[in-house]
């Protein structure tokens, strides 16, 4: 590869907010911008305006496009990485949109999405605490619950680039069906979604709980980052809650350690920002019950990339070659 070619560009491209970042082989972010997605309109003028922020962060930083490796795209969804679109993808209203070969041929350089989780996994494996690992695993705790799996060395995204489902392992046969078709998944236990109709379904048994009052008895108010406060705050049922989430999503790490033998998991998502007493249950459980030597291997520890993890794994996608200089 052309070593002249030292700088690759991120897009998180979200529902509400696209954030586009010029970002060096360390992970530093020299220039950032940021513009409100507006998915009501065409997907041809959100596709104009992430065109813009690219033209803009390069502008602002006086980096020549010649420079550039690629442009990578993290975004939601069901994506295809041959043909570099966007199948579907219901917070943008978007179907079969060839988002790549617009921006490819606007800059000229090459265009590579990658789902979210896909895109965090990337980010702490090529910049973050997990640098140089070659077996690492990155589950995002929000409104769901997924994963990014990189073993051996490998992001593994499956045939049709929908791997890492963490969300949809079944953990309970006879459990709640889920929307997508299963019986007990993991998402239906642990995670934002999960919590806040736990919390409200207590809530309604007259279950006492500072939850309420600090809501304005408004039930709908209640949501996951709610609970997580409530819980750090000593409210009991918020307590008991979330470490009921994390029962769950140490039955659910234990199964990923068992499969794939991580050296490191890292946890992430909006949930594990007040996460500490679920992340304590879910380590109890991997205590218990992993097979002890897979689970001594496992190092759990929280994200420290945080919001930037959609731009630094969408442009980390271009450093192979610094990743494969850390492992040797
Ligand atoms: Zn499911």
């Amino acid at each position: 590869m052309n070593q002249d070619k030292s700088y690759a560009i991120g897009i998180d491209l979200g529902g509400t907010k696209i954030i586009a970042a010029i970002v060096d082989q360390h992970g530093n972010i020299l220039r950032q911008a940021n513009a409100a997605t507006q998915t009501e309109e065409a997907a041809a003028a959100v596709i104009g305006r992430i065109g813009d922020l690219v033209q803009n962060v390069l502008d602002d930083s006086g980096i020549n496009i010649s420079r550039i490796r690629g442009i990578g795209i993290a975004t939601a969804g069901i994506i295809d990485t041959q043909r570099q679109m966007v199948i579907f993808a219901s917070n943008l209203n978007w179907s079969d949109v060839p988002i790549g070969g617009i921006l490819q041929e606007r800059f000229g350089v090459a265009v590579q999405l990658i789902n979210d989780a896909n895109a965090a996994a990337v980010a702490e494996w090529a910049f973050g605490s997990a640098r140089g690992t070659k077996d690492l695993i990155y589950v995002t705790v929000s409104t769901g619950v997924g994963a990014g799996i990189i073993s051996g060395g490998r992001l593994i995204t499956g045939v049709g680039d929908s791997a890492g489902e963490f969300g949809h392992i079944s953990l309970d046969p006879e459990g709640p069906l889920c929307v997508c078709g299963n019986r007990g998944c993991l998402e239906n236990y642990t995670s934002g979604l999960a919590l806040a109709s736990r919390a409200r379904e207590q809530l309604l048994h007259g279950v006492t709980s500072s939850l309420l009052v600090d809501n304005g008895n408004d039930l709908s108010r209640i949501t996951a980052r709610e609970v997580g406060e409530a819980a750090d705050r000593g409210d009991i049922l918020s307590m008991t809650l979330m470490k009921e989430a994390g029962y769950y999503l140490g039955v659910g790490l234990t199964n990923l350690i068992h499969l794939f033998n991580p050296q490191v998991i890292v946890i992430g998502g909006g949930v594990m920002k007040n996460g500490h007493l679920l992340l304590a249950e879910a380590k109890n459980v991997i205590r218990e019950r992993s097979i002890s030597r897979m689970a001594n291997q496992a190092s759990i520890q929280l994200t420290t990339i945080g919001a930037e993890a959609g731009v630094l794994g969408a442009a980390g996608m271009y450093y192979p070659s610094e990743r494969e200089m850390v492992e040797v």
